[in-house]
């Protein structure tokens, strides 16, 4: 009996290796092209350390004309959760994510090196178990959890390195007639990596992100097909990377230390290893110490949170690169009116460690994102968002003629206003110009310089009587204000009320205040011609009106 005897034994179905490296054959793609993908496990909510691990892959995929793929990682059954991967499938396409090859939903992928979801792979990773145990460089293990328990006792009590490797592997020294004994008599196992590694050897590593790394060798022989036939990450994501022709595995940090052990896993299957890049997790300063952002404590660490605060996922994709390369900052600066897919990331400048999330900086970037839509735009973003969270303002937004006009108010111009962080902000933001909002409510009237009831309700009628006109360009509208201003008594000219101290108790200014409070309560608004535009004579007439009832005037 050999080793040979032994795989057939136990996995006398499993194919030759050589089927699976016929089927996927070697890509062909051009000098420098990265091919990377995004592994998920469907075990929780989407994190932003993932989306952001997608991002970068996809973007360095894109840049080198490679590939993005999308995999999904569900050999541990027992952690996966209820649409665990159609959510993360939604959340990648919500934010431009999709990939080009991979899982495109719970059921459907596309690409040629599928499966791409590993519990649907299973005789694969058993060929190349089957192949590695045909070598002497895997093996049966009959540990029993017990057994498995009290090792990890002794362990602990001579205060060693825990787990299964050395002397504690006693699985790995029965004969190859031994095992397949224990086999045939039904005794239950797993099977094991047989490393050829030892502790006190180093290995250096040159991680595209965190640079040259040293480690000890792995010398653990770790599970890699468990009791229910499927793989562990380890060895699965080794057998996948390999058969999908991955370049660069882009992934988060907590797996550099596995490192070792991945390598050595490529190496003895006889596999050329990927580069690899360690992304740094994005902390959260949490009353001056750094921690990583926890989907228990911080709501911005999931996903759907941005979804649900309405943050455009434009400024989410945008703000993440910013945190990604430290360059962005001055290239945005440079190139204010590019798209980012223009910007050419690189993983060797991304931090060691990992970067503080800003959520004032990611609003102000939504604000400049956001003012470059047009007004159509934004309409439509704030009227799906709104459908979704907001019941009042999507009635709001029925209106749409109004609505578009609303929007387009100062915007589509060479400095738009900055006024919109999130979609979230939008019925706050514009609810003073719908009439039935405005004109049924109480209204607060933050009057300034000119604040006598009397005065007011005189600017006010003066205005419409002889002064408003509809069709008046923005010179003429305001050069009427001069005049109003003048008839008042007050100078029509603010340089004159300096020039003049004493003279005149108020100045244009102050009328035209009186003008914008009546109209919307608010003494700080986008611009009061197109304002009135938007509303026209009959909202503006009833506006005063209700200014002039009012007796809570501040
Ligand atoms: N399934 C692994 C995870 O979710 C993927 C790690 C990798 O990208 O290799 O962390």
């Amino acid at each position: 009996m050999d080793y040979k005897d032994l795989a057939n034994l136990i996995f006398p179905k499993a194919k030759e290796i050589s089927y699976y490296e016929e089927k996927y054959p070697r890509r062909d793609l051009k000098e420098g092209a990265i091919v990377t993908r995004y592994a998920p496990s469907p075990t929780g909510v989407m994190h932003i350390g993932g989306l952001y691990q997608a991002l970068i892959a996809k973007k360095m995929a894109r840049q080198t004309e490679g590939v993005f793929f999308v995999r999904i990682e569900d050999t541990d059954q027992k952690r996966e959760i209820k649409n665990g991967t159609s959510e993360i499938l939604t959340s990648l396409k919500h934010f431009g994510l999709e990939p080009d090859e991979g899982m495109i939903s719970d059921i459907e992928e596309k690409g040629k090196y599928g499966p791409y979801k590993q519990s649907q792979r299973k005789e694969i990773y058993q060929a190349y178990a089957k192949y590695l145990i045909e070598q002497g460089k895997a093996y049966p293990c009959f540990c029993t959890t017990e057994e498995l328990g009290s090792i990890r006792k002794k362990q602990e009590e001579a205060k060693i390195r825990p787990g299964y490797y050395g002397i504690w592997a006693k699985c790995r020294n029965y004969t190859v007639e031994q095992m397949a004994e224990k086999i045939k008599n039904g005794e239950q196992y797993i099977i094991r990596f047989k490393s050829p590694g030892r502790e006190d050897k180093k290995i250096k590593h040159k991680d595209v992100i965190k640079g040259n790394v040293e480690f000890p060798e792995n010398d653990q022989d770790i599970v890699i097909i468990k009791a229910d036939g499927l793989p562990t990450y380890h060895f699965a994501h080794i057998v996948d990377d390999h058969l999908m022709g991955t370049t660069h595995v882009i992934r988060g940090d907590e797996w550099l230390s596995s490192v070792p052990l991945h390598l050595q896993l490529f190496y003895e299957l006889g596999f050329k290893a990927p580069k690899y890049a360690h992304i740094a997790p994005i902390m959260k300063n949490d009353n001056g110490n750094k921690r990583k952002l926890s989907k228990r404590k911080d709501p911005e660490a999931a996903v759907n949170y941005y979804e649900k605060e309405g943050i455009s996922e434009k400024a989410v994709e945008e703000y993440l690169l910013n945190i990604a390369n430290s360059t962005f900052e001055n290239w945005r600066r440079a190139n204010a009116d590019r798209d980012i897919t223009e910007f050419e990331l690189h993983l060797n400048k991304m931090g060691v460690s990992g970067a503080l999330f800003d959520m004032v900086k990611l609003l102000d970037v939504g604000k400049t994102v956001i003012s470059k839509f047009t007004a159509k735009e934004v309409y439509e973003e704030a009227f799906n968002w709104a459908k979704k969270y907001d019941k009042e303002l999507e009635k709001m937004l029925q209106n749409k003629e109004l609505s578009l006009k609303i929007f387009g108010i100062e915007r589509e111009n060479k400095k738009p206003r900055k006024d919109i962080a999130k979609w979230s902000e939008v019925k706050e933001n514009i609810e003073y110009m719908y009439d039935e909002h405005f004109l049924e409510k109480e209204q607060e009237y933050p009057y300034q310089v000119i604040n006598k009831k009397e005065d007011i309700n005189k600017i006010l009628s003066l205005y419409m009587e002889k002064y408003y006109d509809e069709k008046d360009d923005k010179q003429t509208w305001f050069n009427k204000i001069k005049y109003l201003a003048e008839e008042m008594g007050y100078a029509k000219e603010v340089k004159e009320f300096k020039e003049n101290p004493g003279k005149y108790k108020a100045h244009v200014g102050d009328v035209s205040t009186v003008l914008r409070v009546a109209l919307t309560s608010k003494t700080n608004t986008p611009d009061m011609y197109e304002i009135m535009q938007v509303l026209g004579k009959d909202s503006i007439k009833k506006r005063f009106e209700k200014a002039k009832s009012e007796r809570n005037h501040i």
